[in-house]
């Protein structure tokens, strides 16, 4: 059993103007409470008579959470998991109602969300936070559930993280799934907004650059979700148990110094998390492998080969010639998985024989 999470961000939807008068109310309390509380203000009488506008569980939680308090910072409302409710109704405006705790309203303030549907039966909800962007107002709901992962699956999806492409997957036995190949958008994302940056650098715009980088990466997180979603999907039509290799893994095919660079201009991190949490909630599980060696091993035979140019490899011995390099990488990954590999929680994986190439 393994326990996943997931944030799902909901907007409200068209609150009615009492309730977005609590709801400012609630929030503007509590912001001004925070920024007592960083001044050490908190013997003011004005500080008191804010704490009784506010539902204490809100105020207990936001100390807990923020401990250095900025000024002039908004922070999100937190919840406590107990203190909210969801709900799936027949009403015209939304399928989802959230009621979250506030000192306006007793009995807590019903807001309709905006939500990607999913399942409300079988997960628990957990502490969530509230927060305004501009004139809406968003909860991010987080949600988890026990997951028991298959132990038996009919294939392996091998994954290899790439610097030209974020991941290149293949599909063992083979002839399951031709090579796929994932996210080249996200290089060229990072190295148009890198040339923006440089431009408004020199301007000194240090607000625009912010502004920039948020949307960068909202454009990243856009095509991070859309690759893993991909990813997930042949990976439960496929019965297949994920195997990828880990950071360290990149850190051995890359020479040195560009380490650093290269890691933090690829999000592979992200993605990673990402594939996990999305493939442990659907019962799939994650591997993750030490890469060393995939990158300069031969897939077919085993021997090391070699790498006569950028993306290429080729192997003397078994004549596999003109190879692309990380397809390579991914069936050595795949294949560094065999039947009978004892996973860190002692199951035992039942394997189909794996055919290289
Ligand atoms: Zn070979």
């Amino acid at each position: 059993m393994v326990r996943v999470r997931k944030t799902v961000k909901c907007k409200i939807i068209k609150p009615t103007e009492l309730k977005l008068k609590h709801l400012n109310k609630e929030n503007n309390n509590l912001q001004e409470l925070l920024q007592l509380e960083k001044f050490g203000l908190g013997s003011l009488p004005i500080y008191n008579s804010l704490k009784k506008k506010i539902y204490s569980a809100n105020i207990q939680q936001a100390l807990r959470f923020y401990k250095k308090i900025k000024p002039n910072k908004e922070y999100p409302i937190s919840f406590r998991k107990d203190l909210l409710e969801i709900r799936k109704t027949d009403n015209k405006l939304s399928k989802y109602w959230v009621k979250i705790p506030t000192k306006q309203r007793a009995g807590g303030l019903k807001l309709a969300i905006k939500s990607q549907p999913f399942l409300f039966e079988d997960y628990e909800i957990c502490e969530s936070k509230l927060f305004r962007k501009k004139n809406n107002w968003f909860l991010n709901l987080t949600v988890q559930k026990e997951v028991e992962l298959n132990n038996t699956y009919d294939s392996i999806l091998g994954l290899d993280l790439g610097q030209k492409y974020m991941g290149v997957s293949v599909m063992q036995p083979s002839a399951l799934m031709t090579p796929k190949f994932y996210g080249k958008e996200v290089r060229g994302i990072r190295r148009k907004y890198d040339y923006i940056r440089k431009q408004l650098g020199e301007k000194k715009l240090l607000k625009e650059i912010k502004r920039f980088g948020q949307k960068e990466q909202r454009k990243v997180t856009d095509c991070l979700h859309n690759i893993s979603n991909r990813i997930i999907e042949f990976a439960q039509t496929n019965n297949s148990v994920i195997v990828l290799g880990n950071l360290k893994g990149i850190r051995s095919s890359v020479k040195g110094r560009n380490f650093n660079k290269i890691v933090s201009n690829m999000p592979y991190l992200e993605l990673t998390q990402m594939l996990e949490y999305k493939a442990n909630w659907n019962g799939i599980r994650v591997i993750k492998l030490n890469e060393r060696g995939t990158s300069h091993t031969c897939s077919k035979c085993g021997i090391e080969g070699s790498r006569p140019r950028q993306g290429v490899f080729n192997c003397s011995v078994c004549g596999l010639k003109d190879f692309n390099a990380d397809i390579n990488g991914a069936f050595n990954i795949g294949n560094k998985l065999s039947s009978g590999y004892i996973l860190e929680d002692g199951a035992t994986l039942t394997l189909p024989e794996t055919d290289a190439i």
